[in-house]
């Protein structure tokens, strides 16, 4: 129960890498809020969820994270229904391909906004709830960690996706700079970088064979990865056993980078 008596609010929470995330952080003691666009997705996540336990432990927030508005409600809400905030799991991202020179200026925009500047404005407004919880008497002890889904391919450069590659640098990037900042209020701050994992957000490029083996064959592992693999390694960065960790990205890609 390395959460017990954690508030933890998980971005992107309705499928994949986030459910997982939410799945795992709450069966380790959090209280979680669900944060993401489609409420239907939400709902039955946190349903999922809350089933596992004998009384609910997940609560639901639909909110576009890229949206500044939305985001600084959702900062209300927390500090309405909570008071105070441990764990920040900034992990809603998304992508599409297309090569620099046919990229549309609002698709770049697209894609730059939900991958990092949603990490910089879900940072900004809940990052202050955190930072005052952290300064305040014996909660102020309690662990408090931020840790950022980034990308293999914010590592290595991707022909077709220029917008996507060049946004998870700049969470591995911004990550770092947070880390500093937050640091002298005991704020941890790290970035997890998957490599290639089954989810929604992999679905389609799932379907053929030949793009399937390619994936296997560059792969050490020789597989793809599961979302639970890399909410694993999500949910250790923000726990206590990572205390002396901070401002660093750990990449989980099956060994795609060392092959
Ligand atoms: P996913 O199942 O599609 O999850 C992404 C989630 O983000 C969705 O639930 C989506 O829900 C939410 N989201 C998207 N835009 C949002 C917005 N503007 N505001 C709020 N929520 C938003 O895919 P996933 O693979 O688990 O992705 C999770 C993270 O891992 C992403 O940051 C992705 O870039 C990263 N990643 C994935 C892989 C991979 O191979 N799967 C590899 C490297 C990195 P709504 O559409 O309902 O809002």
């Amino acid at each position: 129960m390395r959460f017990s008596q954690s508030i933890a609010v998980v971005t992107g929470a309705g499928s994949g890498i986030g459910k997982a995330t939410a799945m795992r952080l709450s069966d380790e003691g959090a209280k979680v809020l669900l944060v993401g666009r489609t409420k239907g997705k939400l709902e039955e996540a946190s349903a999922e969820i809350n089933a596992r336990h004998p009384i609910p432990v997940a609560d639901i927030f639909p909110a576009d994270v890229t949206v500044e508005e939305e985001v600084m409600e959702l900062a209300k809400y927390v500090k309405e229904q909570y008071r105070d905030l441990h764990i920040l799991i900034n992990n809603a991202g998304g992508s599409k391909s297309s090569k620099l020179l046919d990229t549309s200026a609002a698709d770049w925009d697209m894609i730059q906004h939900v991958n990092l500047k949603s990490v910089f404005l879900v940072s900004k407004h809940l990052g202050k709830l955190m930072e005052e919880g952290a300064g305040s008497g014996n909660e102020g002890s309690r662990n408090r960690a931020i840790v950022n889904v980034a990308s293999l391919s914010g590592h290595q450069a991707g022909a077709f996706i220029p917008h996507y590659s060049s946004a998870k640098a700049g969470v591995i990037s911004l990550t770092k700079s947070l880390a500093l900042e937050l640091a002298a209020v005991g704020i941890r701050v790290n970035s997890v970088s998957p490599g290639f994992i089954e989810t929604p957000l992999t679905e389609d490029g799932l379907q053929n064979e030949k793009f399937v083996k390619s994936i296997q064959r560059n792969t050490a592992l020789e597989r793809v990865g599961k979302a639970e693999e890399i909410s694993n390694v999500i949910t250790f960065a923000a726990s206590p056993e990572a205390s002396y960790m901070t401002g660093t990205d750990l990449l989980v890609d099956g060994g795609w980078l060392i092959k």
